[in-house]
């Protein structure tokens, strides 16, 4: 059992270490709500940090006029956060209970904390297609990104021909930001029609720099340390073929990470926790707030993370102070 606060229970608990979740712990620990997060255990897929551990430069998050690569800005979300007393557990939340209060919170290391508010910051996983290579040149900045509008316009990828994969409408509007730094952009989708709405699958469709290879999958990535090409097998007859792109941006969808809530807390028909109102954090359950990715499937961006993350401190703090929690 965790202490703090009165009789051994936490005033806040953060869970997710993301933009959003850091930044709630920064609020939240200038606010002398000692706050703990519990940052999730490393694992192949999912680091503590979120997403932008597996991104390599991060050019658009205001501040870094020359970037930063994002591990190391994620370190330093969290050395700001250590630095005001935050305190930190590597474990995940595998089990929640909102129906006591305070709440109840289970822990891969099969400890057990109980909470009078509760920050939910756990983001969301972008979906990879699952090839060995994908994975390689994806971990080791090889050109292959499931974050067009975060990689893309590294000079790695200006004026060079480039994949999206996916159909739906994050594929459209990825491959759109593309084409102003591409020399071409070509929209891999496994069938005859694009799920996108009709005006973003039209933005790609009239674009004289981008194409669609429909009846497309990708079966393989290519090339060493870089990307050279991805291979092509046409969904209805095997055939397959080589396309010599110089970058690939897997835009399948997001999964966000809200198994562990065990159903306590309303999610929208995508999955993402629905927030109470929009322009706060809340949730269904009172003294329960939702930050980040987890909450947001529309932009998913580390600023916008980041501004939830302090809104959600900020609506938990004032929250614990009308529950008379000091
Ligand atoms: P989505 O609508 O679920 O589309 C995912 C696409 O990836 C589909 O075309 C799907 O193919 C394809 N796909 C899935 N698994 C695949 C696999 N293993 N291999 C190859 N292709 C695969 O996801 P999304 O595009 O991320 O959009 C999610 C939601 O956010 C949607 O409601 C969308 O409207 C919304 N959104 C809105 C905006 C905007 O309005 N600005 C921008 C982005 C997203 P199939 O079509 O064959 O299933």
């Amino acid at each position: 059992m965790s202490q703090n606060g009165s009789g051994g229970v936490e005033k806040l608990v953060i869970i997710g270490s993301g933009p959003a979740g850091w930044t709630a712990a920064i609020y939240a620990a200038r606010a002398n709500l000692r706050p703990l997060v519990i940052e999730g255990q490393p694992t192949q897929e999912l680091l503590p940090g979120g997403q932008l551990m597996f991104t390599t430069e991060v050019e658009n998050y205001p501040g870094y006029p020359h970037g930063i690569k994002g591990p190391e800005m994620m370190a330093l979300f969290r050395e700001q956060a250590v630095r005001f007393e935050t305190r930190v557990w590597t474990e995940d939340v595998v089990e929640c209970d909102f129906r006591t209060r305070p709440f109840r919170l289970k822990t891969s290391e099969e400890k057990e904390v109980r909470a009078h508010a509760v920050i939910i910051a756990t983001g969301a996983k972008a979906n990879w297609l699952g090839l060995t290579n994908e994975k390689r040149l994806a971990e080791s900045g090889g050109g292959v990104s499931a974050c067009a509008v975060c990689d893309g316009a590294l000079p790695v990828f200006r004026d060079q021909p480039l994949a999206v994969v996916g159909g739906g409408d994050t594929a459209m509007e990825e491959a759109s930001y593309l084409t102003k730094f591409a020399s071409k952009v070509h929209v891999i989708h496994r069938r005859g029609d694009l799920r996108a709405s009709k005006i973003m699958a039209a933005r790609i469709l009239e674009s004289p720099k981008a194409t669609v290879e429909y009846w497309s999958k990708v079966v393989d990535v290519l090339g060493d340390k870089t990307i050279q090409g991805v291979l092509l097998e046409d969904t209805r007859t095997g055939a397959r073929r080589t396309l010599p792109v110089k970058g690939m941006f897997v835009a399948i969808g997001h999964t966000p990470l809200t198994g562990f809530l065990g159903g306590q807390i309303d999610l929208d028909d995508k999955g993402y926790v629905k927030l109470k109102d929009p322009w706060r954090t809340t949730t269904n359950i009172e003294g329960v707030f939702a930050a980040g990715d987890v909450a947001d499937s529309t932009y998913r961006q580390a600023v916008t993370a980041a501004g939830m993350g302090c809104k959600g401190a900020l609506d938990a703090e004032r929250w614990l102070a009308a529950a008379g929690v000091h």
